[in-house]
Parts: structure tokens; sequence; C-alpha cells
């Protein structure tokens, strides 16, 4: 791990990633660009999940990555004593992260580093670090909207006001400047006082770097640059250089026949005739709520791909680093007969999906997404109307977002229902490829893509990327 000689002329940025396709994908996509786009020599740092998964192995190992991009795996931290299976995903997060990085002091003194940039899990742990354990300008890459990094900014506020159980907020959460954020859309053990220790580190970095871009997100960043509140505490410098999503496809995996199909299937459907139905790489459906998506496809009568996995009830232990990986024949958990009647009409793909290479195929008319923000980002910049299913995290933020800009329509779980029922799907579906609203969703996702392509093209990554160049006198 010792400085790289052909380098030297070169700034050097180190980005530290945790675990998790939804950290991972960004961040990397960031270092690409820095190093094939702006001339940067970047040390990748991978801190390693509980259980390696496939799926970012492959991303992370890809012989297709430029040579001035370094991945290098920090060493695997021996955790197994500290993690309890009775944790919480976040708290196995940060057992995980925290270990791995009493690895970056070492790193960072042997090597000469302009920048550093990381996820905002691991920055919250970086109160293990006495002052000056990490000297160089710290920025953050904050994966998710402007809306939640607002939020995450008024969490130590909403925290003095609300004593006890956040519960007790009456109905939303207004950040001053901001848009009211009803309070369902907030409460999960994740929005709760776990991310506290991201509120309080935050204000502390050189910089945030926002996978947004002002045309999608005008009110929450300019209420940054406005808004009393965010100039007292006050924010560090917020630079919203997205898009920053995956661009060229990494081919298929040579061993996954099953992707291989997928693409060739795609090849020959019409032009905007499939929909596109994934959960991100943890989301699993109840049961229950399987087999009501599986009938709604069905009597959809529309084509589809439909990423699968196991029902939540088969994954009780939820391991949230593997929860993408389990790759157990679709014929076990769905309806008998199912896949005989949908032949050649669908696709059921078990666990995983090359995702962006569908959503930029021309055969995709509308994707079911869960919501997350890169999903959310990747379906704007391939101009794909989508139909939102949050299931965690910000991800029911993200949808309202969705819905009052028209990029989305959401299905409605009925008066008394825990799920959402088949009929629902079916409309859904139905509206998405061949409705009238669905045509109207599709003009406005195609006003947004313009929008992101304006945005990537504006070079405000550059902007900030060069003050790293001048501060360090290159
Ligand atoms: N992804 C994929 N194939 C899948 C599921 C997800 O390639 O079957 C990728 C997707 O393209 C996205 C990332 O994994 O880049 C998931 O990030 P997102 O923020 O959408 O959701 P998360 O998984 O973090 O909930
Ligand atoms: N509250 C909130 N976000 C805010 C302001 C208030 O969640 O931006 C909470 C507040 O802590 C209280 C509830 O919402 O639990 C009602 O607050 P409000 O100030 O509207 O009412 P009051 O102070 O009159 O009870």
């Amino acid at each position: 791990m010792g400085d790289h000689g052909d380098d030297d002329k070169k700034a050097h940025v180190v980005v530290l990633a945790s675990p998790g396709m939804g950290h991972v994908t960004p961040l990397l996509e960031l270092a690409k660009t820095l190093v094939l786009h702006l001339g940067f020599h970047v040390s990748f740092l991978a801190i390693p999940a509980e259980e390696a998964s496939p799926a970012q192995i492959h991303l992370l190992r890809s012989p297709n990555l430029p040579p001035d991009l370094h991945v290098i795996d920090l060493p695997r931290a021996h955790v197994s004593s500290t993690l309890r299976h009775d944790m919480g995903v976040f708290s196995r997060l940060c057992v995980v992260v925290r270990e791995a990085l009493r690895f970056l002091p070492p790193f960072l003194n042997q090597n000469s580093v302009n920048a550093l940039i990381t996820d905002p899990f691991c920055l919250a742990a970086f109160d293990i670090f006495d002052d000056d354990d990490v000297s160089v300008p710290t920025y953050v890459f904050f994966t998710s909207s402007a809306s939640l990094l607002a939020l995450t900014f008024y969490l130590p506020t909403l925290d003095e006001m609300v004593v006890g159980d956040y519960s007790k907020i009456s109905d939303e959460v207004r950040v001053p400047g901001c848009k009211p954020l009803p309070v369902e859309d907030l409460i999960n053990d994740v929005l709760d006082r776990q991310v506290l220790p991201i509120s309080n580190r935050l204000p502390t970095v050189a910089g945030i770097l926002l996978n947004t871009w002002e045309e999608l997100e005008p009110v929450t960043l300019r209420s940054f640059r406005e808004t009393p509140f965010f100039l007292q505490i006050p924010i560090p410098p917020v630079y919203p250089i997205g898009p920053i999503t995956k661009r060229d496809p990494e081919p298929a995996v040579k061993s996954s026949t099953s992707h291989a199909n997928l693409i060739s299937w795609l090849d020959k459907q019409p032009s905007c005739s499939v929909v596109y139905v994934s959960f991100g790489s943890g989301g699993t459906l109840s049961a229950e709520q399987t087999n009501e998506l599986a009938r709604g496809l069905e009597l959809s009568g529309q084509r589809f791909v439909w990423v699968a996995r196991p029902p939540a009830e088969a994954n009780a232990s939820g391991n949230f680093f593997n929860a993408g990986d389990e790759v157990e024949d679709p014929a076990t958990y769905l309806e008998q007969g199912f896949r005989d009647r949908t032949e050649g009409v669908g696709m059921v793909i078990s666990s995983w999906a090359p995702q962006e290479e569908v959503l930029r195929h021309p055969s995709i008319a509308g994707f079911l997404t869960h919501c997350g923000w890169n999903s959310l980002l990747e379906s704007i910049v391939y101009g794909v109307p989508m139909i939102a299913w949050p299931m965690y995290n910000e991800q029911r933020m993200n949808a309202r977002m969705l819905i009052e800009m028209g990029l989305a329509v959401k299905p409605e779980v009925g008066e008394g229902k825990r799920v959402v029922g088949w009929s629902e799907i079916e409309k859904v579906v139905r509206m998405i490829v061949e409705g009238e609203q669905g045509m109207l969703i599709r003009s406005r996702v195609r006003e947004f893509q313009n929008s992101a392509l304006r945005a990537f093209n504006n070079g405000s990554l550059a902007c900030v990327a060069n003050q790293w160049k001048v501060e360090s006198g290159l």
C-alpha cells in the first residue's frame, strides 16, 4: 500500500466506501469519473462486507476499471465476536465499518493524499479517530437526495425538540426552507436517532458532494444557500454533482447465462413494451405480496422482467449485505404454473439483474422500483417512467418526490389491507405501458432525462475537483 511512483504528478484522491451496492456503485462511478475525465489517480478503499456479495465482487474486480483506479480491500476485520444476529442492519453495518476503518490512518500516512471522499456511514465512524489521524481535506459523497441531507442536518434540532419516541411528532417534520416531510415517510430504524452520529459529523467536513442536480431538487438546494437555519449551522459547501450513475455497462458475468439470455430476450421484444420489476439490492416481499405481484403481472397481459427473491419469511435472519445473493430457483416459491402461463411474455430472473443494461434497453417501457436513490436516478437517466413501490430507508420520501414531479405512479394498498392487491398491480402496469397517464409520465421523465444530461455535462464535479489540484500545487 505504498506510494505509486508513476502517478506522482497526478493529484491522488482516496475514495472510501462502506459495503452495499447502494454505496459502492455510485462511489465507484465517481472514482471512475475522477480518473477518466479529470486526470486524477484514485485509490478506492473498499470495506469488506460480512460475506462478500458476488455482484459487489464483480463490480470491484472488473478488468475494465481504468489503470489509475486502484481498488484496495481494507483488511477483513475480525468482527464476528462483536456482531450478533439480533442486531439491526444499521448496527451491524456500523460494527463492520468501525473495525475496518482502523486501517485508514496508516494508509493515509504512507501515501500522499490530496483529498478523501467517503460515504456518510464511514464518516459516522470517524469518531474512533484522533484529530490528527485524518488530516487530509475530507469530503462526503452523500448517496441520496438533497431532501435526506436536509433532514440529516435537521435531526439534532428535532432530537432536542422531541423528547423520547419520534412517534410523538404529530404530522410532519418541517425542515426550515424545505417542503414539509409527512411523518409516515420517515419513521423507521434508520431515520431514527441512529443517524445522529452522521448529523453531528457532517458539519465538520470540507464539502458535501450530492448525487442530485438543481432542476431535480431546486427547493432544497436553494434552501442550503439561503435559509438562515443552514447558514447558521453552518453547513459545509454543498456541490450537486449528479447524476452519477453507471454509464458503460459491465458485460453480464460470463458464467451468468441467465443474464445473457435476458438481454437477448429483450432484443426480441417490441420497443417500449416491457416492465422491469426490481426491489434494489436488498428488497424482499412477503409470500402474500409475492403471489399478488405474480398474479397482477400475469393478468396485466404486459411483458415483464421480474427480479424475484425468495419471500421475506424465508430470509428471516435478514442479512442485509447479502439479501440479493440468494440464488434460489423461483419455481420453489412462485405459484405452480405461473411461469408456464407467462412463458414468452415474462422473464423471471433470480435475485440480481444487470439493471443498467436493462434500463437502457429500448424495449423497456416502465420500472416498478423500490425507489432506491440510485435506481431512481438510473431510471431518469434512461428516460424510463416509474411505478413507485417504496420499501424501507428513505424510499418513501423518494417515492413522494417522484409522484409530485409526475415521474411515477404509485399503486395503493387498499383500505385495511397489508399488501398491494393483484388488481391494483394489473392496473398500474397496464397504465404505465399503454395508458394515457403512462404517456404523460414518459414525456415528463424524458424532460428530466434531458435535464440530467445537461447537469452531467455542466462540469460541477470538475469545479470542486480542480480545487484539490490547486490546493496541492498541481
Ligand atoms: N442493482 C442491480 N441489479 C439488481 C438490483 C440492483 O444492478 O438486481 C443495482 C442498481 O442498478 C443500483 C444499485 O444496485 O445501482 C442499488 O442501489 P439503490 O440505491 O437503487 O438501492 P439499494 O439497493 O441501495 O436499496
Ligand atoms: N415538530 C417537528 N418538526 C418541526 C417542528 C415541530 O417534528 O419542524 C414536532 C414538534 O417537536 C412537536 C410536533 O411536531 O412534537 C408539533 O410541533 P408544533 O411546533 O407544530 O406544535 P406545538 O409546539 O404547538 O406543540
